[in-house]
């Protein structure tokens, strides 16, 4: 099959790309930043920079195609998404257009990557949270900006669907992480910015690190393999309706900090940030449905995967080039 990857240059796209090169496609990869900017290169695939929000750059990268998949968003972690909402809902530009132009291109298939950012805020306001389901993105009250531009990008693919024929699949990603990500320039999250941290007590001697919040808030996160394994097993499913892809492994960010200075076999002592952006108080994702419809859910630990994105970074760090 030929593929199109949108945001080829990130750091989910990145790694699609790679698996799908493996599997025997033939990808086509585009991104808006300069190629040199790129997480990874594939030499493989067919690599180019455009700007996905304009409907022109949409037609030319999706024609001839099978399948797209949607990784391209303007994003980042809390501290990005909660102060540039309109970047965020501009975004909404890159969805409408690839599927516009997927539609006129004949494409057979089209994933959006949506996010657990979709769900009701008033279903997060306890750091115990039992997990959320599907079910619990309506009545809607998503995350501001960068949520509502992911609600609509669901809807509008589901409309795709139902009037058109295209094919569409969406995944509710729940807080991705692993090597190849931002981990530093203020778009990282919490895993990659904790690492970091962690890593320059380590590298400085000196172990106090400053926490966001007061580090009960709590979270899952989904190591990439796993992520790259639930987008492509829901690509090829028959499931049309939007799937939690994300680990039911909950931690409070102090856990996660823990872990990180475990890993990097020092102590650290945590300056909260109060006032620092936090999001919700507790999320955590609900696996009945992935389960019972794909018969797998994303199983990799948090230990694991955290290894694996600490020894990357670290070595971004003391590499010559850092
Ligand atoms: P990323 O920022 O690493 O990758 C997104 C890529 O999109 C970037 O390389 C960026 O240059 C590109 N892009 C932005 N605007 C563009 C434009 N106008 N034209 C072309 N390319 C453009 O982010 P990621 O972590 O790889 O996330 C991929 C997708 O998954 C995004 O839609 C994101 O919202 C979603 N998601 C990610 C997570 C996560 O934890 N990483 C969680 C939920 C949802």
């Amino acid at each position: 099959m030929k593929i199109l990857i949108a945001g080829a240059g990130g750091f989910i796209g990145g790694h699609l790309v790679a698996q799908l090169i493996s599997a025997g496609h033939t990808v086509r990869a585009v991104d808006g930043k300069a190629l040199d900017q790129w997480y990874q290169v594939n030499e493989s695939s067919e690599n180019s920079s455009a700007d996905l929000q304009l409907l022109d750059e949409c037609a030319r990268a999706s024609d001839g195609v099978d399948q797209v998949f949607n990784l391209a968003a303007d994003m980042g972690g809390m501290g990005f998404i909660e102060n540039n909402k309109a970047a965020c809902m501009l975004s909404s530009l890159i969805n409408t257009h690839l599927l516009v132009a997927a539609r006129e291109n004949g494409v057979e298939r089209f994933f959006f990557s949506s996010s657990a950012c979709v769900y009701a805020a008033g279903k997060q306001t306890d750091p115990d949270i039992t997990g959320l389901a599907e079910a619990d993105a309506y009545p809607a009250e998503p995350e501001d900006g960068y949520g509502w531009e992911k609600l609509f990008g669901e809807r509008m693919g589901r409309h795709f669907m139902e009037d058109f024929g295209l094919e569409f699949r969406t995944a509710r990603y729940h807080n991705v992480y692993g090597p190849y990500g931002t981990w530093d320039g203020g778009r990282e999250k919490a895993p990659a910015a904790i690492c970091r941290k962690v890593i320059n007590a380590k590298l400085t001697g000196n172990h106090e690190i400053e926490v966001w919040g007061d580090g009960l808030q709590s979270r899952s996160f989904m190591y990439i393999d796993d992520c790259v394994e639930g987008t492509l097993r829901l690509m090829e499913s028959d499931v049309r309706e939007p799937l939690n892809v994300g680990s039911e492994e909950l931690v409070t960010i102090n856990q996660l900090v823990d872990l990180a200075a475990d890993i990097a076999g020092i102590e650290v002592t945590r300056r909260h940030l109060l006032d620092a952006p936090q999001g919700v108080r507790g999320r955590n994702s609900d696996n009945v449905l992935i389960r019972e419809l794909l018969g797998w859910e994303p199983s990799i630990s948090l230990r694991s995967g955290l290894q694996q994105t600490y020894d990357w970074i670290y070595g971004e760090m003391t590499s010559d080039t850092a």
